[in-house]
Parts: C-alpha cells; sequence; structure tokens
C-alpha cells in the first residue's frame, strides 16, 4: 500500500516537473534536476500528502506557508547559481527550497526567525541526509555575517525595501532575489546584481505575493 503511494507520489512530481515547470518558463537543467531529487511530500504536513505536487503554496504552521512549486523553481533558476557557490535563504520556513537550492550550490545557509519552524526544518533536513545546509535561528532581515560573502542570497518573504545588510552580504557578481512591496497586496520580485564593491544593478522579475518579511530591517 506504502509502496502504491510513493509511486503515485513519484508520477506526481513528474507532472508537476512538465505541466508547471518546463510548459511554463523553468528551463534551467540543474533546477529541474533539483526539483527533481526532492521530495515535497515530506516537507508538508502529513495530512497534506496528497497535495504535495499541486502547484500552490500550503500551511506549515504558525500562519506560514511552504512556497508554490513553481515559485521555488523560479527563485532558484533566478539566482543563477553554480556548483561552486555558496548561498544564503532568508525564511527556512519547511526546509524545502533551501533543499532545492542545496542540490545545485555547494552550500546552504539558512535563516528562519520562528524557532519551532527552524528547530523542525533543521531536524527534517538532518533525517533527509541534506549535509550542506546549516540552518540558523534568527532576524534574517541582518543577515548571517558570520558565513558572508554570499555568491546568492534569496529572500522568501516580502520586504518594504531590500535589507541594507543583505547587500552589504552578497559577493561581487553576486545575485539577490527578494519580493519587495506592500505586505497585503501584490509585491515585485526583483534580482539585484553586486556588479562592483558600491554598484548595484536592480531588474523587476514579476509581480509576487508572499508573507511579509518581519525584523529590523523588514516589517
Ligand atoms: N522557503 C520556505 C519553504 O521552502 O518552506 C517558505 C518560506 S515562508 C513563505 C516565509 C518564511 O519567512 C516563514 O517561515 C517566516 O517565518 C520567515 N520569516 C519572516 N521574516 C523573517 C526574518 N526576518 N528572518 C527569517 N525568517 C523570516
Amino acid at each position: 500500500m506504502r509502496l502504491h503511494f510513493t509511486k503515485n507520489l513519484d508520477a506526481r512530481r513528474e507532472t508537476m516537473i512538465r505541466e508547471h515547470l518546463l510548459g511554463r518558463d523553468i528551463h534551467d537543467p540543474m533546477v529541474i534536476r533539483a526539483m527533481r531529487e526532492v521530495p515535497r511530500e515530506a516537507f508538508v504536513p502529513e495530512e497534506m500528502f496528497e497535495l504535495a505536487y499541486e502547484d500552490y503554496p500550503l500551511p506549515i504552521g504558525e500562519e506560514q506557508t511552504i512556497s508554490q512549486p513553481y515559485m521555488v523553481a523560479y527563485m532558484t533558476q533566478a539566482l543563477e547559481l553554480s556548483s561552486t557557490d555558496r548561498a544564503l535563504e532568508i525564511g527556512t520556513g519547511s526546509g524545502y527550497a533551501a533543499a532545492v537550492l542545496s542540490r545545485i550550490a555547494a552550500a546552504v545557509y539558512t535563516v528562519e526567525r520562528l524557532h519551532s519552524l527552524a528547530e523542525t526544518a533543521r531536524l527534517r533536513l538532518e533525517l533527509l541526509g541534506y549535509d550542506n545546509i546549516l540552518v540558523h535561528e534568527g532576524d534574517g532581515t541582518l543577515g548571517w555575517p558570520d558565513h558572508a560573502p554570499y555568491d546568492a542570497i534569496v529572500v522568501t518573504a516580502s520586504a518594504p525595501q531590500v535589507p541594507k545588510p543583505l547587500l552589504e552580504q552578497l559577493a561581487v557578481r553576486g545575485r539577490l532575489v527578494i519580493p519587495v512591496g506592500p505586505t497585503t497586496f501584490l509585491q515585485t520580485l526583483v534580482r539585484v546584481r553586486r556588479l562592483g564593491e558600491d554598484e548595484f544593478r536592480t531588474e523587476e522579475l514579476c509581480g509576487v505575493r508572499f508573507v511579509p518579511l518581519i525584523g529590523a530591517e523588514g516589517w
């Protein structure tokens, strides 16, 4: 029975990849491979197994969500990761996006402000064998200076503006992807490239809707 169930989920993962990723604008083979390797069902509440490969966010407790698979793939692709990159994620949540990033980057540092989510994600990632991810509990609007600079930074909650500490912790030639805008309506996903010590270029990517980034340099 259990085997049948798992097989069913494998088929749904393939459908998700075909319809929601390849069928849209996700074309980076490394992103597709990562999305194929990470079992999203292991990151959603048990009673939601059946919904693990639907293309929408799901509740993970504490009024927070695991992001829609397409958005995880889109943001990962926008980071233009390579296998030697060190990546910082702000907003660990379930740990799913960190797991996806870890299949491409050399190391992933992820920060979550809520104790219960940080603890659950840390344990889950350890049990699943992701050994290149470090989870930190704290205010991610301040980044994680101990491991800076980062080649890529992704923020999975929406900010009033790009937090300065994240710009400071971005390596030259690094990419930062973050939703910016009001808390309740549509926000804009932006990508900031650090071109030089004091030179940054910002591009608007698309409209998105995320939970608020709460902290000293957030809401
Ligand atoms: N990346 C997550 C995943 O794969 O499950 C989804 C993240 S959820 C949309 C946003 C997360 O950002 C929530 O878990 C929330 O607690 C967290 N968050 C909000 N403000 C934060 C802050 N200042 N520092 C760290 N995490 C924060």
